[in-house]
């Protein structure tokens, strides 16, 4: 079975076929840098990079674009009386250093909107052109989409806009309520560098025009995957495709979404003041387990956080990392996706169900703690070659490092361990016992397998 994904557009599994053989093109809309990160932001950053992981394991190549919001509404207000710009980097910096700590892949672009918006202008003035867009009747600079020009209008989300509330009153120049802004005017209490020169006057770009410019830029008329949070669904991405529609493009051929994070199974929201900050995260436990609880739940699933979802994970990596450390002279030189158990990837194509992945990762180190138990080379062999190839496309591989041992350790091991086989061999069992005490001064433990001594270094 190949990789299939849930579409939220047609609302069905779709087996997934990328537009160009072996090459997947994934524009995720990225943070509104605005303030610092939630579990909401890094939950979906994550899901996009095990889909991305995935796809690559999977081999194709990925270009993945994860756009930056720098100009926007609440950037302008959080900013108060400093340079907006000088504060929408801080608080990118501040994603940034979650996302390494993560281990979250670099996208491939990462677009700031403040880099693109000629780009902006040019798919506003297409859309004007085209009748579906219009500047405001009060004669303003503000520029809307015409929702009653595009029949399509609410695809994404199975609505009909005579059904939907719109805005509650038409005002700025809004000839419907729906209507919403491809650019807004400068205001005069907003700062001067926070607007652009526009065929319309001065502006500033709305947040929807802001993703159909730059995936237009970056990935062409039409691409695989669109992603992003659920919460994202209406009308941030119903106004993205209808845009893009608009103006002639294709765009997405799937739509994914993200389900959200809970808290002690409420909605994360700032009126309840339960949110919980990176910082909080960090105190919880280490980088390793964070990663693996927010990858725990099947991406559609909401994932909610209490007080021991890091320290449930950490005991959890825990028993991977215990593995391996057992198994240290275990060599696997290169990672080979094509040893992954039938069951991982099974469940890795069933739309990405990574617990069920989890679940065989899990597996495949307990029959490896049996196969050292019974000393069975070949079957401990297999499972750390497994292990190490599933941990690489969960982007856990950061949780465990290789013990550094010194080429100097490494002769002196595998001399004694030459001695102490001869003395074995010669049934001299006092000295094979007293080379091992020797090995085992060296910070060394010993397991004697059916065919040969495997030891690994306890520093
Ligand atoms: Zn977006």
């Amino acid at each position: 079975m190949a990789l299939e994904l849930f579409d939220s557009k047609t609302q069905e599994l779709r087996p997934f076929t990328p537009l160009t053989a072996g090459h997947v093109e994934m524009y995720v809309c990225g943070p509104t840098v605005q303030s610092a990160p939630h579990l909401g932001h890094l939950r979906s950053a994550l899901v996009y990079d095990i889909l991305r992981r995935w796809l690559i394991a999977t081999n194709h190549t990925v270009t993945m674009v994860r756009n930056v919001t720098d100009i926007d509404d609440k950037v302008l207000v959080n900013a108060g009386s400093r340079d907006w710009i000088e504060f929408a980097r801080e608080v990118e910096l501040t994603f940034d250093e979650a996302y390494l700590a993560l281990n979250i892949l670099e996208p491939t672009h990462k677009p700031h909107a403040t880099e693109h918006i000629a780009d902006m202008i040019e798919l506003t003035k297409k859309l004007i052109q085209l009748g579906h867009a219009y500047q405001a009747t009060d004669g303003s600079a503000n520029v809307f989409f015409d929702t009653t020009s595009w029949p399509e209008y609410g695809e994404l989300t199975n609505q009909k806009l005579e059904n939907m509330e719109g805005e509650s009153d038409v005002t700025f120049g809004r000839k419907s309520p729906n209507d919403f802004a491809l650019f807004k005017a400068h205001k005069s209490d907003e700062p001067e560098t926070a607007a652009w020169e526009t065929p319309w006057g001065k502006a500033r770009p709305g947040w929807h025009i802001e993703c159909s410019a730059m995936a237009k830029y970056f990935l062409g008329e039409s691409f695989d995957i669109h992603g992003g949070g659920l919460d994202l669904r209406f009308p941030h991405h119903e106004n993205e495709l209808a845009q893009s529609r608009a103006a002639g493009d294709q765009f997405a051929n799937f739509w994914t979404h993200n389900a959200l994070v809970t808290i002690n199974g409420n909605k994360m929201s700032k009126s309840l003041g339960n949110g919980v900050s990176v910082k909080d995260l960090e105190q919880a436990g280490s980088w390793g387990a964070i990663r693996y609880w927010l990858s725990s739940a099947q991406y559609r699933s909401n994932l909610d956080y209490s007080e021991s979802s890091i320290r449930d994970a950490q005991a959890a990596l825990d028993r991977i990392t215990g593995f391996l450390k057992r198994t240290t002279n275990v060599k696997v030189i290169e990672i080979d996706y094509a040893k992954l158990p039938q069951a991982f990837t099974d469940a890795m194509n069933a739309d990405l169900n990574v617990p069920g992945a989890l679940a065989v990762l899990h597996d495949v180190v307990r029959a490896g703690n049996t196969a050292f138990d019974a000393s069975d080379t070949e079957k401990l062999l297999d499972s750390v070659e497994q292990v190490k190839a599933m941990i690489h496309v969960l982007g856990l591989t950061f949780v465990y490092q290789e013990p550094v041992i010194s080429e100097e350790l490494q002769r002196q091991v595998e001399e004694l361990l030459t001695k102490r086989q001869e003395a074995k061999l010669a049934k001299d069992f006092a000295l094979a016992d007293q080379i091992r005490a020797e090995i085992e001064d060296l910070g060394v433990t010993l397991k004697d397998m059916k065919d040969q001594t495997m030891w690994s270094f306890n520093g």
